[in-house]
C-alpha cells in the first residue's frame, strides 16, 4: 500500500489497533491497520489505495452501534469521523461532511435557528452512521430531513442519490444492502426560532442524562434490540425495553455485562467482560422474552468480526 500518498492526503494511519479504543463498547479486538479519515478527500484516497491493491475493508464511524469481537477484524479498518464540523449552509439547506458529528451537526442547527433534527440531539455518532441506520429518537428520524447524498463506491468513485434511493425505513436504509460510503448528505431543514430551539437542545439532553448511561463513562451502545414492529398498520411500534423488563431480564448478568437498571433494552458494562458476553447475554435476554411471549427480537447493535 501506498502509505506515502495515504499520509500526504491527512490520513492518520495505527498498525494492530485496537477497535475497543473505537467502539462506545469499549470492547473489540485489534485491526491490522486502522485509517482514520477525517474528510471527504482523505477517505476518497484511502478508499482508491484499498482498491488499488485489490484489499477489503469495512467502514467504521462513531463505533456506537457495534459489538466488535474480541478476536478483532482481519482487514483494514476505515475511520470516517471528524471533531471539527464541516457544515456548509446556502438557508435551510446544508451540505454536511458523512464524518461529521451527529450532535454538532444538531449543536449547528440549533444554533443558527434550523428546526427539523431537534429529536436527534445527542445521538452519538457520525452523520453517515446516521443515515446508513436512519437513527432516530422520539418519532423523527435523520431520514425525514436528507434530500440526497454522495456515496463512495468501493473502487473509489463517487456518485449521487436523492433521497428515494436510500429506501429509508425504521432503523435502516438501503445502504445496509448495498455497503456504499455515505460522503457527505444535503439536509433540508426549515428555519426556526434559535432561542427555542437551543432550549429544547438543553430539554433533550436533559432527558437523555436521566434516561440513558452516558457513553463517555459507561460503556454501551445504546438500545440493543429494535422495537417490536406494529401487529396491525394503525399500530406503532412497541419498546423491546417493555418485553425485556417483564421477562425479568434485568437481573440477568454476565461478568461486567448487564442491562441498564434504567432501561431492559441497554447493555452496559459495569466491570470487565468480553465482547462475547455481550453477545452471550443478549441470546439469554433474547430467549428469556422469546419463552414468555413467543416473540424473536431483532439486534439493532450490529456485529463485526467472528462471534462463537
Ligand atoms: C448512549 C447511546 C444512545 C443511543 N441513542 C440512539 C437513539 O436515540 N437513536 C438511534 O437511532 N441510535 C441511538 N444509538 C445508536 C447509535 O448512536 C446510532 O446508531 C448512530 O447513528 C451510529 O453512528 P456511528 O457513526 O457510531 O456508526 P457506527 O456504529 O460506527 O457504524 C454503524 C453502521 O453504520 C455504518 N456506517 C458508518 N458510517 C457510515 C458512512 N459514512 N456511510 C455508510 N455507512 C456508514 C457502519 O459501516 C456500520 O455498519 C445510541 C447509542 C448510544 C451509545
Amino acid at each position: 500500500m501506498n502509505t506515502a500518498a495515504l499520509l500526504a492526503a491527512g490520513c492518520v494511519l495505527r498498525e494492530h489497533e485496537p477497535l475497543a479504543r473505537h467502539t462506545t463498547f469499549q470492547l473489540g479486538g485489534p485491526c491490522p491497520i486502522l485509517m482514520d479519515c477525517a474528510t471527504p478527500g482523505q477517505l476518497v484516497t484511502a478508499i482508491t489505495e484499498l482498491h488499488r491493491t485489490g484489499r477489503d475493508h469495512v467502514l467504521i464511524g462513531g463505533g456506537s452501534n457495534l459489538l466488535v469481537a474480541d478476536a478483532g477484524v482481519p482487514m483494514p479498518v476505515l475511520r470516517y469521523l471528524t471533531t471539527q464540523p464541516l457544515i456548509q449552509q446556502a438557508g435551510d439547506v446544508l451540505d454536511v461532511a458523512a464524518s461529521t458529528l451527529l450532535d454538532d451537526l444538531c449543536a449547528y442547527a440549533a444554533g443558527c435557528g434550523l428546526a427539523g433534527i431537534e429529536a436527534l440531539n445527542c445521538i452519538p455518532g457520525t452523520l453517515g452512521g446516521a443515515i446508513a441506520g436512519n437513527a432516530g429518537a422520539f418519532g423523527k428520524q435523520i431520514g425525514d430531513v436528507v434530500e440526497s447524498v454522495t456515496l463512495l463506491e468501493c473502487d473509489g468513485r463517487t456518485r449521487h442519490a436523492d433521497r428515494a434511493e436510500l429506501r429509508f425505513a425504521y432503523r435502516s436504509s438501503s445502504l445496509h444492502e448495498t455497503g456504499e460510503i455515505v460522503l457527505a448528505a444535503r439536509l433540508h431543514l426549515q428555519s426556526g426560532d434559535a432561542g427555542q430551539l437551543t432550549q429544547q437542545r438543553a430539554e433533550c439532553i436533559h432527558i437523555r442524562t436521566h434516561k440513558h448511561p452516558d457513553w463517555r463513562t459507561t460503556p454501551t451502545a445504546g438500545s440493543f434490540f429494535r422495537n417490536v414492529a406494529p401487529t396491525s398498520a394503525a399500530g406503532r411500534r412497541q419498546a423491546a425495553g417493555w418485553f425485556l423488563e417483564q421477562a425479568g431480564t434485568l437481573a440477568m448478568r454476565i461478568n461486567g455485562a448487564r442491562p441498564y437498571e434504567k432501561h431492559a433494552n441497554i447493555i452496559i458494562r459495569d466491570g470487565p467482560c468480553s465482547a462475547q458476553d455481550v453477545l452471550d447475554l443478549s441470546r439469554q435476554m433474547a430467549a428469556a422474552v422469546a419463552v414468555k411471549f413467543g416473540l424473536q427480537l431483532e439486534r439493532e447493535v450490529r456485529l463485526l468480526g467472528a462471534f462463537a
